[in-house]
């Protein structure tokens, strides 16, 4: 008897690893939104179906509304209320770009990413934000941000990075708005393994000059301004402590997002932000030469 319920626990338990149907196995996001310049009502959703549609994740979404927004609804009903404690959650996904959150807030993320104990996830945006809290800038790498803030990074047409130094060139801009191409610099990262070296990315804002301490980046992929004539940082990581954070500053609205190729690096991303990993296959209708769409 006990044999045979061995024996019945084991099957149960192959079964649910192949279905991999398991809440208990998923990454478990927070998706941060509820103030930005950008159309976050709108983005959220398409951030949070892209990231359910693999499989892998769980999402919540917290709004921290304020001011004149505070009695409207966030982008997801329910939301969880804000701030809330991030020890149930294996990564943060940052789709805000408003006001400062509560100091117990940043010092949660800080100290839990600093540990290796979640990751961040910046989306465009997001790094517009806070740009007088010392140890976001660290997190974030480089974000929107006066040449005299910080550091910028440009690449060469051989993918060599050159460092710009602060108060040379200019601040961070979008001197150039509509498609273009994504090279991939860093085929053998996690998150771009597999990616053709050049996709097709349709209408966005193309970030130049993003500007911060740039320390511990690693660039995985650059796109080409024709407002900057060299290649901008688009798809990069940063190591902060024993963290992983993943930035890409694609993703201007629900044009850009629907982009199976923006889509595929956020969900990709977030899964190695959170463990260090990609278990998801390249799909199926991945750009090449031709932008690809999901409706
Ligand atoms: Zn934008």
């Amino acid at each position: 008897m006990f044999t045979n319920l061995g024996r019945f626990a084991l099957f149960a338990g192959l079964l649910l690893v192949g279905q991999n149907s398991s809440a208990a196995d998923k990454i478990r996001v927070l998706l941060v939104d509820g103030q930005n310049n950008h159309n976050w009502r709108a983005t959220s959703p398409i951030i949070k179906k892209s990231l359910e549609s693999t499989g892998k994740f769980t999402v919540d979404v917290t709004s921290n509304l304020s001011g004149k927004e505070a009695d409207k609804p966030g982008s997801i009903t329910p939301t969880v209320p804000f701030p809330v404690s991030l020890e149930n959650y294996d990564v943060l996904v940052s789709n805000y770009n408003g006001a400062s959150w509560p100091k117990s807030f940043n010092d949660d993320l800080e100290g839990r990413l600093r540990d290796g104990k979640i990751g961040l996830v910046i989306v465009h945006a997001a790094n517009n934000a806070f740009g007088g809290w010392k140890e976001w800038n660290q997190m974030i790498g480089m974000g929107w941000r006066d040449k005299a803030f910080g550091a910028r990074v440009k690449v060469d047409d051989s993918g060599k990075a050159e460092i710009i130094e602060k108060g040379k060139g200019d601040s961070t801009g979008h001197r150039y708005t509509g498609e273009f191409t994504v090279v991939v610099r860093d085929g053998e990262h996690p998150v771009t393994k597999g990616m053709p070296k050049e996709w097709a990315h349709p209408r966005d804002e193309l970030y130049d000059n993003l500007r911060g301490p740039a320390e511990n980046l690693n660039i995985l992929a650059t796109s080409y301004s024709p407002g900057t004539k060299t290649h901008e940082p688009m798809i990069f990581t940063i190591s902060y402590g024993k963290g992983r954070v993943f930035h890409t500053p694609l993703g201007h609205d629900l044009g850009a997002m629907n982009c199976a190729g923006f889509q595929t690096t956020v969900e990709r991303g977030t899964e190695w932000a959170a463990t260090g990993k990609v278990t998801q296959d390249l799909p199926k209708d991945f750009p090449g030469e031709k932008v690809s769409i999901r409706k």
